[in-house]
């Protein structure tokens, strides 16, 4: 009887020290082995071949998509709390070019219908107001606000097989502004990964055409050609 007491203690205890495989690859080493942190190193720089300034902290990697994945499919906490920070990193770094110390407006990429129902949530929507909470908690003189104003204007297809000009037809008049914002803020542009830029554009597109100050786009990842020319 004490023994299988003690036994079922030991057993817990074991499942808290060692029962901490990797949350990415799944090797029994740490929650975050030194593997997948090596590639996740944060890096927080202006990208290269925008009209407009796009930051972005980490290079895109199979790694990176993982825990990208994670994040936005699994709703996993974790891979979430490495998107954010990644995020507020690239935030800051554009604010910082801009000098600006005024109220700032992040507006998310809006999601699909199918992809916020899949989920259950709109993955970009969340990790904004999640950014603008922590941002403001660093007191700083910019004060952030999460406005998700953009809205899918038109059905697109899966962006993955098109090229770069596909993309871009596909993607125009994406979006559009839905809400009215009582805000004359200049805005960032808030999304998980950058690879082409064409929803970036568009997002830019569908704001400026309403007179609204478009600052530029933080994204938490890019592609490593994005990240190398400068
Ligand atoms: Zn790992």
């Amino acid at each position: 009887m004490l023994n299988k007491y003690l036994a079922s203690i030991f057993m817990g205890l074991e499942s808290l020290v060692f029962d901490s495989s990797c949350i990415i690859c799944g090797d029994r080493e740490s929650e975050f082995c030194v593997r997948c942190r090596q590639d996740w190193q944060s890096s927080p720089q202006r990208i290269s071949g925008e009209s407009f300034p796009v930051y972005s902290s980490i290079a895109y990697s199979e790694t990176a998509k993982a825990i990208v994945l994670s994040a936005k499919e699994n709703g996993v906490k974790f891979s979430r709390s490495l998107v954010v920070s990644e995020l507020c990193a690239a935030i800051k770094a554009l604010v910082r070019e801009s000098k600006l110390t005024t109220e700032i407006d992040l507006v998310p990429i809006p999601s699909s219908r199918q992809a916020r129902a899949r989920r259950g949530f709109d993955f970009i929507s969340q990790i904004t107001n999640i950014l603008a909470k922590n941002l403001n908690e660093d007191g700083k003189p910019s004060r952030f606000f999460a406005r998700p104003i953009l809205s899918i204007n038109k059905r697109v297809v899966d962006q993955s097989g098109l090229s770069e000009p596909q993309r871009n037809d596909n993607l125009f008049g994406a979006f559009k502004v839905a809400k009215p914002l009582n805000s004359a803020a200049p805005i960032i542009i808030v999304d998980d990964v950058i690879t082409t830029g064409s929803t970036l554009r568009e997002a830019v597109r569908a704001l400026k055409e309403r007179n609204l100050t478009v600052l530029g786009a933080a994204t938490a990842c890019a592609t490593q050609r994005r990240l190398l020319i400068r």
